[in-house]
């Protein structure tokens, strides 16, 4: 009978220590979403608020050979520690997601585009299932425009604003490399892609700084000249030529248009063409 009785407070106390566990880890989960308050300001909630939002869509190819031990690799890590990626589109044209769109996932790493210094909070990460040399699969790039249409409509990213992992890295990467069809991307309206006929540039024209209003970052020039061939050109190489100037001149006059000629000096105008009252 003594016995039993110590059995049963044994069971009662385990219970009630499993209840306390539970109730612990709910409360653990509670703080893990509750928004972070500094404790040196008093909370004082609005309402007005949302989440932060994307300005770029980055493009990666895994290196992989399956879409399972991307997957596996996204979800834990790699050789050089955990990563992971917004999305990953298979081969098959599946699209997985394994971050939410308003969360930082650790896939740029180390680089700079344009302004910004940090890729990972600035930008959507999408992985390709691909080995890194073999063409990349139309289901996928299908599923990748349908992505693309969605993030860019939803996020209200601008549809020029899609680079490779190597436009902003180009010192350590080289993905998704020149087989990735950039220019069916363009055709499909995504991406920076110069248009209309290529014109040679106008002396004087610096192909660095080019480079650099594009938003390139100031590497290593044969680097940035490789991820720039991988991008354009679809092929490899670290020395400008002929061809790449005339792209870089048509991308830079797209993204800079070129002004109206300058007005003639300033003069008092014709009686007739002087405003009868003030503007308003
Ligand atoms: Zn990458």
């Amino acid at each position: 009978m003594r016995f039993f009785l110590r059995g049963a407070r044994a069971a009662r106390f385990t219970q009630a220590a499993k209840a306390a566990v539970l109730v612990a880890a709910m409360l653990l989960a509670a703080c893990a979403a509750a928004p972070a308050r500094n404790p040196l300001a008093t909370w004082v909630p609005s309402p007005n608020f949302g989440e932060r939002r994307a300005q770029l869509i980055v493009l990666h190819f895994t290196d992989e050979d399956s879409a399972q031990n991307s997957l596996k690799t996204l979800r834990t890590g790699n050789s050089g520690g955990p990563v992971s990626a917004h999305y990953l589109i298979g081969g098959d044209g599946h699209i997985y997601q394994l971050v939410a769109d308003s969360m930082r996932a650790w896939h740029a790493g180390e680089g700079s585009w344009g302004t910004i210094t940090d890729v990972n909070s600035a930008s959507i990460g999408i992985e390709l299932d691909n080995d890194g040399h073999s063409p990349f699969a139309q289901a996928q790039i299908g599923s990748l425009l349908r992505l693309l249409t969605d993030l860019t409509d939803r996020l209200h990213i601008p549809r020029t604003q899609i680079v490779g992992h190597e436009d902003f890295a180009p010192t350590r990467k080289n993905d998704p490399g020149p087989l990735f069809p950039w220019k069916q991307l363009a055709d499909a309206g995504f991406g920076l892609w110069p248009q209309g006929p290529l014109i040679d540039p106008l002396p004087g024209f610096d192909p660095w700084m080019a480079l650099r209003l594009i938003g390139y970052p100031p590497d290593d020039h044969a680097a940035v000249v490789r991820a720039f061939h991988h991008h354009y050109r679809g092929m490899d190489g670290e020395a400008l030529d002929a061809q790449d100037l005339r792209i870089l001149y048509a991308l830079t006059r797209q993204l800079l248009p070129v002004r109206p000629a300058s007005p003639p000096p300033f003069s008092s105008p014709p009686s007739s063409l002087q405003p009868s009252s003030p503007p308003r």
